[in-house]
């Protein structure tokens, strides 16, 4: 039987893994790192005497194919969240706070009524949503929706930059409406937040081991694509430094690594190589802390340096996203303009700063622009035996977790058609 070699074990390559196991073919992973999960996984932290994950993910119930990938792997009871759905926000410049609840069919009836809207917002405001969804490919999200007005500061662009890792004037609006669009867009029953009940890891990663474990896929760590050798349009042989894999002639790869990678082993692709941090902090409180509004496990900030809080039993994690430039200060400064958020936020104790631990992923993800847009290829390479997946490669959506299953599950289609 022909073996398809997957290049990766983040998210798309697992994803891509799964799904070809589960269709009947034979499967050998071979990832670079000693351990599988790429942008997506847990580690046990000295200082917190905790296993944190690399960064909050946050997920929401109207995403599909992951929904599709937990079961396949038998992880779905593995992610949680509130029944309702529903975003609490506060605005750390003047305390006030709002929850975000969108009702149960697509028409946002909530818009109409004043106890329900954005503090500061007319109904009138909400329809900026009009201009997102028949933005140009090339537009930005403040070019279609405007970057002045409290409905600006806290929605569009709290939204904007927490789904496309971009700040509002540089980020696709194409991009964001996708998302809008297949959550809020069809109601509550798709905006249910989720989030990994113990870790990433336990949640996406571990189960997707077992599952390959248990059907007979070859997992090779510590093995780093090095270069791809080929006769023509075909590639013959994968050289990982120590080991060389030969192909068969009916055998295919899927290289399912970052943007970076993947061009420097096939140069020539096209592909969106700018790039912007997220940064993440976590600490580590005496005792579960009081609920956030609602008893929800997270919250959004506006006006601060935090944007959004996430609670984890005795763990509070803060998330910045497009943050290049706070990526560049010491972890201590870090710790401390982000526990100043945390304080007013939960109304705890200015100081002493607990324990923490800061995560500086300082390539996310690609920037989310309409340049980058056009640079994402589809999952056929100019070689035909290789196919290509990860969540910068076009799903058509942001890169998330559901845009990097959906890349993969793509890539394992074209293998096998
Ligand atoms: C801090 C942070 C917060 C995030 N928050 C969210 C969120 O709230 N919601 C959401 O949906 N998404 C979120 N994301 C995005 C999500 O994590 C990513 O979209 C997803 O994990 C990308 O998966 P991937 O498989 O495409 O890439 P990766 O995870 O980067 O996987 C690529 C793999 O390839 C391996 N590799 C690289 N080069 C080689 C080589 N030469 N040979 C062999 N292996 C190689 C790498 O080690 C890695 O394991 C977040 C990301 C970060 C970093």
């Amino acid at each position: 039987m022909s073996t398809v070699h997957i290049v990766g074990a983040g998210i798309a390559g697992l994803a891509a893994a799964t799904w070809l196991l589960a269709a009947g073919r034979r499967v050998a992973i071979h990832e670079s790192a000693g351990h599988a999960g790429g942008r997506c996984r847990s580690f046990f932290d000295e200082t917190l005497d905790r296993t944190i994950d690399n960064g909050n993910h946050l997920l929401l119930s109207g995403n599909v194919a992951m929904m599709d990938y937990l079961r396949r792997i038998g992880a779905e009871d593995q992610l949680t969240g509130p029944s309702r759905a529903a975003f609490p926000f506060v605005d750390l410049s003047d305390g006030s706070r709002w929850t975000v609840e969108p009702n149960a069919g697509p028409i946002p009836w909530w818009i109409l009524l004043s106890g329900r809207r954005i503090p500061g917002t007319s109904v009138f405001d909400h329809f900026s949503a009009l201009n997102l969804a028949t933005a140009n490919a090339d537009a930005t999200v403040v070019e279609a929706v405007g970057g002045e007005g409290p409905l600006f500061r806290r929605f569009w662009e709290p939204l904007a930059v927490a789904v496309l890792n971009t700040p509002a004037e540089t980020g696709a609006a194409t991009l964001l409406w996708r998302v809008v669009r297949e959550t809020f867009g069809r109601g509550a029953t798709a905006c249910l937040p989720l989030i990994a009940r113990e870790g990433l890891s336990q949640t996406f990663i571990e189960p997707a081991l077992t599952y390959l474990e248990a059907n007979g896929a070859k997992i090779a760590f510590n093995r780093r694509l090095r270069a791809i050798e080929r006769e023509g349009d075909a590639v013959t042989a994968l050289d990982f430094g120590d080991v060389d894999v030969s192909l068969d002639s009916t055998d295919s790869i899927i290289l399912a690594v970052p943007p970076a990678a993947a061009t420097s082993l096939l140069p020539g692709i096209e592909a969106p190589l700018e790039s912007h941090a997220i940064v993440n902090a976590h600490f580590r409180l005496e005792g579960a802390p009081a609920a956030v509004i609602g008893g929800m496990p997270f919250l959004g900030l506006v006006g601060g340096v935090a944007q959004w809080l996430f609670v984890r039993g005795d763990i509070v994690s803060i998330t910045v996203s497009a943050a290049d430039a706070l990526a560049e200060e010491s972890t201590e400064r870090i710790a401390e303009l982000t526990w100043a958020d945390v304080a007013v936020a939960l109304d705890l104790p200015a100081s002493p700063i607990p324990p923490c631990r800061v995560v500086k992923e300082r390539r996310a993800t690609f920037a989310q622009t309409p340049a980058a847009e056009m640079r994402r290829p589809g999952p056929r390479s100019p070689l035909g035996n290789l196919f290509l997946a990860g969540d910068w490669t076009n799903t058509g959506l942001p890169a998330t977790i559901e845009g990097a299953i959906r890349s993969g599950e793509a890539a394992a289609c074209a293998v096998a058609t």
